[in-house]
């Protein structure tokens, strides 16, 4: 079963009421985590076995659905709390500091043509949502084999999860194999007899990852002796860093998948888990996994979505290998790869045609050949560049420069 969340906003303010209950779930949520911890318990349901009759005493005009849905909401709390305490992070009792509440399918109603939530309060009193619907939303709204899940209310907006059977990829009829790199994911896509190289840059991520490093350093420098603000700003560039690298690996990754969906590709990427480099803490940070491994999770649930294949394969020596002789290199500097058997290409795309020659020998490409002879040398097929991003930012300078 795949969940994808989505995010509407309200034509109007939360009424009163539904901010009482927001009030009033947080508190159900935070009385229940000191609960489940006092009682060592784990469970949704043992959580409601031994807190229900109290919690129905404290809560007594909340919906009890709701009230079972904040079990569930500090049970998942309580889960990541023990996942740090067991690789022994020191970190305080969790507790919900911002307004929300989580309700189950059941306990609301959502009219998908008008875009109307009516969600009880408790008995004999509801609240109208309205939602604002965008092109976006009708997408999602009225593609009817995709059934409701849980609705979270939070002061401003509401997340519907709309959940949808898992499709069977379909049967691939050529490959896009990437490389994921720290500026760009290049690769090869093979079609039949022919391959062609392929490129999706995205140089800006990088560059926004150092622009907020050096905000961030110069903030805790100009902070030093408040630590507590230093901590909230440097929180703060760093939801906006994310935010905007966000944004861009959407981009890429809708523009690859678009392609996959085209030409019916599957798709074969690197395996980065367990990929951990052993260089200095500068070049560390400059070359952050973050981005890459946020990116492959993008393609991954998305493909999941559309039914696209993914195969994900060792990246072991691939940037290395030739592809023709099968040769180890020793080092791998410079951009173009060159082997003795006179095998030269650049040094990303060799590094893709490897991770698919990879797949391939594991059988999980299917029937596929690859030839790197017939590789076209003079096309490059360009899935993504910044320029594609239909949303430009603009800051002081850029406004000016953008007219020319
Ligand atoms: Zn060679």
């Amino acid at each position: 079963m795949l969940v994808k969340g989505v995010v509407f906003y309200l034509e109007s303010d939360l009424p009163s009421e539904a901010k009482f209950l927001l009030e009033d779930f947080r508190l159900a949520v935070n009385n229940s985590i000191r609960a489940g911890l006092q009682a060592r318990v784990t469970s949704r349901n043992a959580l409601c076995k031994i807190a229900y009759k109290e919690f129905r005493h404290y809560h007594p005009r909340m919906y009890s659905q709701h009230l079972v849905s904040a079990f569930e909401v500090a049970c998942s709390i309580l889960k990541n709390h023990r996942m740090r305490l067991r690789k022994s992070v020191t970190c305080r009792i969790p507790f919900v500091q911002r307004l929300m509440m989580k309700a189950e399918n059941q306990a609301y109603k959502l009219d998908r043509r008008s875009g109307v939530i009516d969600l009880p309060i408790r008995a004999g009193c509801h609240v109208e949502l309205r939602l604002i619907v965008s092109q976006y939303h009708r997408k999602y709204l009225d593609d009817m084999s995709l059934s409701l899940g849980s609705l979270t209310v939070l002061p401003d907006r509401v997340v519907v999860a709309f959940r949808k059977d898992a499709l069977k990829p379909f049967v691939p009829e050529s490959f896009l194999s990437l490389d994921t790199n720290e500026r760009s994911l290049d690769g090869v896509f093979v079609e039949g007899d022919v391959a062609k190289a392929i490129k999706a840059d995205f140089p800006e991520v990088a560059i926004i990852q150092q622009r907020h490093h050096d905000r961030r350093k110069r903030l805790q420098k100009k902070k030093a002796h408040d630590r507590r603000t230093s901590r909230n700003l440097c929180r703060r560039e760093g939801a906006r860093e994310h935010h905007r690298i966000d944004y861009r690996l959407h981009q890429v990754a809708n523009s690859v998948l678009k392609f996959a969906e085209e030409r019916r590709s599957a798709i074969v990427l690197e395996d980065l888990k367990g990929f951990k480099s052993r260089r200095s803490k500068e070049l560390n940070r400059r070359l952050s996994l973050w981005p890459r491994r946020k990116l492959h999770q993008i393609i991954e649930y998305k493909a999941q979505w559309k039914g696209i294949p993914v195969v994900k394969v060792d990246p072991r020596y691939s940037s290395r290998t030739c592809p023709i002789c099968r040769k180890i290199q020793y080092s791998r500097m410079g951009a173009k790869f060159k082997c003795v058997c006179g095998w030269h290409m650049d040094r990303h795309i060799n590094a893709s045609i490897n991770l698919l020659q990879t797949a391939i020998s594991k059988g999980m490409a299917g029937g596929l050949w690859f030839n790197p002879g017939a590789f076209q040398h003079d096309v490059m097929m360009i899935l993504y560049e910044p320029a594609m991003a239909a949303r430009s930012e603009l800051n002081g300078t850029s406004g000016i420069a953008g007219v020319s």
